[in-house]
């Protein structure tokens, strides 16, 4: 009998490992930057289940951020704001492009008055840039997915719900380009968004958070005063081209996202 009690402890102990309890909440003083990819069902045939949220998990996070009291910010405001931003303030982003922002994110972010900020990828059809990391990446699971149309995302934007980003032409890594690609597809890419989309495009977002430290410089010569990577984590005294961000994964369940947004990152 006493064994058995131990035992259920024990199990009850191992199982709650990944809240963390044991690890101190990061104060809510400071602003959380969340990283989301697309808002759609994960499914087990599906290798990048981690980017995929699904509208029912997003709609709980928003639910639960929008009752607790979070603030909403872009990115820019973020960044301009950041001396004067009340506490428990939250900057959702979104990566890359996929057509769900508009079907799934945005009404669920009208819904709760939530802003977010889209590092919108310029080539992001026909492209299957997960090979740039690592070439056996092929397997065209984000190729076949679908895009935002330069429309859909006009509309996002005039919704006064989403901000635009950098996040370079073609999904480049960083580290494998020469120094004149890489100055084309952060300047241009930059120029390119403003023009089409006619709005300012002050934040960056490094391509599988891969940089080093003369990306970090073109990134800010080519003009982006802000630009978030893929360190997981909240910032306490946050470097403005350097900024950490919370992974929103598709594999959580909802106390892990919880703990995510208590400490900046999954609890084991
Ligand atoms: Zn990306």
């Amino acid at each position: 009998m006493a064994t058995s009690l131990v035992f259920l402890a024990l199990f009850a102990l191992w199982r709650s490992r990944r809240y963390a309890w044991w690890v101190p909440s990061v104060s809510d003083s400071h602003p959380r930057i969340l990283m989301y990819h697309m808002i759609c069902v994960p499914l087990r045939s599906h290798k990048y289940r981690g980017l995929r949220v699904a509208p029912a998990m997003f709609e709980r996070q928003l639910a639960w951020m929008s009752a607790e009291g979070w603030n909403f910010v872009t990115m820019s405001q973020l960044r301009e704001q950041y001396e004067s931003l009340p506490p428990k303030t939250v900057a959702i982003t979104f990566d890359d492009g996929f057509l769900d922002n508009y079907t799934e994110a945005l009404p669920l972010l009208k819904r709760y008055q939530a802003k977010a900020t889209l590092y919108l990828l310029i080539d992001r059809h026909d492209n299957e840039w997960q090979t740039r990391r690592k070439a056996h990446h092929n397997s065209g699971e984000i190729l076949r997915e679908q895009k935002l149309s330069d429309d859909h995302v006009r509309e996002m934007l005039d919704s006064g719900v989403f901000e635009l980003g950098g996040h370079t032409i073609r999904h480049i890594n960083l580290a494998a380009e020469d120094l004149a690609t890489k100055t084309h597809e952060v300047v241009e890419g930059r120029h390119q968004l403003q023009e089409q989309f006619g709005v300012p495009v002050d934040s960056f977002a490094y391509p599988f958070g891969i940089y080093g430290d003369d990306d970090v410089q073109l990134v800010r010569q080519a003009g982006f005063t802000s630009a978030v990577t893929v360190e997981e984590g909240i910032d306490t005294d946050p470097d403005f081209m350097r900024l950490k961000r919370i992974k929103v994964s598709g594999k959580d369940r909802f106390l892990s996202f919880k703990t995510r947004m208590r400490i900046g990152k999954r609890g084991y």
